[in-house]
């Protein structure tokens, strides 16, 4: 028998789940919605829900046999940068993801490994890894303002698209530098 230790996770904590009014017979069925405080790090270089920005959650949990089922939603503001033009980038996340919670001493406990299948710890679940996962793996590693941004020039960094289509740094050709300071004398 392994020794479990229930101590560590706080059932206050939003990101803990509570199953203990989940009948552990299969089929029993509860859902949760909660709004918290998305916590740190739920993000790549480039976008992340900010921390503290709201995080809405829909979790439903479900008894089977040896655990409980949670398939999750999460919804919450993402902030970001495009990557090719560095604009600011204002987008929604929404997630779902499913994860089974194995109890202690069962035969699934006992023959998968951790990260194939979560643990319950008590009648308490740590959702914070598994929703972290969720939500990193959602994230576009190479947000865009709008998918045929054209980026910046490489010379001056202005927004192409607000740059004349002509926008050039080529060297001005010499006949016509010398117009152009015939003009400025005119
Ligand atoms: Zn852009
Ligand atoms: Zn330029």
């Amino acid at each position: 028998m392994r020794d479990y230790q229930q101590s560590h996770l706080d059932p206050r904590s939003p990101l803990v789940l509570d199953t203990r009014d989940l009948p552990r017979s299969p089929g029993a069925m509860r859902v949760v919605e909660r709004v918290l405080a998305a916590p740190e790090d739920l993000s790549l270089e480039l976008i992340r829900v900010p921390a503290g920005a709201d995080l809405a959650l829909t979790l439903r949990m479900e008894s089977v046999s040896e655990g409980v089922l949670v398939s999750a939603r999460a919804r919450a503001e993402l902030t970001g940068e495009c990557g090719r033009c560095l604009r600011e980038i204002n987008d929604t996340l929404d997630v779902e993801f499913q994860e089974l919670y194995a109890y202690a001493n069962t035969t699934t406990d006992e023959t998968t490994d951790e990260d194939e299948v979560g643990r319950m710890q008590g009648d308490l679940i740590d959702l914070e890894p598994d929703l972290r996962d969720a939500v990193v793996l959602a994230l576009p590693s190479h947000p865009l303002c709008r998918e045929d941004c054209p980026g910046l020039c490489p010379e001056c960094g202005a927004h192409w698209d607000v740059l004349p289509a002509d926008h050039s740094h080529r060297q001005v050709d010499a006949r016509w530098a010398a117009l152009d300071q015939f003009k400025r004398t005119d």
